[in-house]
């Protein structure tokens, strides 16, 4: 599932290769998505200019001329990818290629999704933080307002596993299974541990260590675990780079022990019993 360094890679490469174009026409094959594609899509969109391409959490932002925005979410298997000049089409089957949407230099975007957990609706640019899916969400991690302070707060009183607080998105947005995983063991910190019993240096090693690795997960074009693709229909390159994520029963990096995973919020949390406490 794509968290925030993937849809921030897919943001950047959409921002270069779309910015700029003309949106000539919109074609829904399937609008059966997580919630159904308005019918008034094509009339809506068409003609329009992308005049910006945003990201708030795991939710991409189309800015349109018009004061309109597409917000987009790839919910599980969803892939939004840019059919030009260097596109790769090697494993994207068209039977799950539900819109596309024909630019004015005769490229076209286009959203695919095999399990169609993904949403795609319009909304007025002007009304963009009063919308369900923005509105309650917590500060973005790589901003300021996400500090070892703000955290530690965060967590005193709450009992829940610190892991389900990271991927809590009222209290941080865009953090989800991959990224909680590391970031804990990057802090040396067990998934499972109560969040009220996390110390003001656990909070901030936490803290340094999401910024750290979701910064590098965007350098590196996101991880590819399973299905997600880059605009340009290539796999992120981070997946090499994760340290527990996946590799129950091989060894830690650090110690040679070897890593464990275990169930938390119906979630496999994995970790380092010697390196986290
Ligand atoms: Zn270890």
């Amino acid at each position: 599932m794509p968290e925030l360094p993937e849809v921030e890679s897919l943001r950047r490469m959409l921002e270069q290769s779309a910015c700029g174009r003309r949106i000539v026409a919109v074609h829904i094959r399937e609008p059966r998505l997580r919630r159904r594609v308005a019918s008034t899509f094509d009339r809506m969109i068409a003609g329009r200019t992308i005049n910006a391409v945003r990201r708030r959490a795991k939710y991409l932002l189309v800015e349109l001329d018009g004061g309109i925005t597409l917000l987009g979410h790839l919910g599980m298997s969803g892939s939004l990818t840019h059919r030009g000049q260097d596109f790769c089409d090697g494993e994207f089957d068209p039977a799950h290629d539900h819109l596309r949407f024909e630019l004015d230099d005769g490229t076209a975007l286009v959203y695919n999704d095999p399990r169609r957990f993904g949403l795609l609706k319009l909304v007025c640019s002007s009304e963009l933080g009063a919308v369900d899916e923005l509105r309650a969400l917590g500060p973005e991690p790589l901003e300021e307002a996400f500090s070892a302070q703000y955290l530690f707060e965060k967590t005193r009183r709450r009992r829940v596993a610190i892991k389900n607080l990271l991927m809590d998105q009222h209290v941080v947005a865009g953090i989800g299974n991959i990224y909680a995983c590391e970031i804990l063991f990057g802090a040396r910190v067990r998934p499972g541990r109560a969040a009220g019993r996390i110390t003001r240096a656990e909070a901030e090693r936490i803290v340094v260590h999401a910024k750290g690795i979701l910064a590098q997960a965007i350098g590196s074009g996101g991880t590819t675990f399973r299905n997600y693709r880059d605009s340009r229909g290539q796999p992120g390159r981070f997946a090499t780079s994760l340290q527990v994520y996946g590799r129950e029963g091989e060894r830690c990096f650090v110690c040679r022990t070897p890593i464990k995973s275990k169930l938390l919020g119906q979630r496999s949390s994995f970790y380092c019993p010697c390196c986290q406490r």
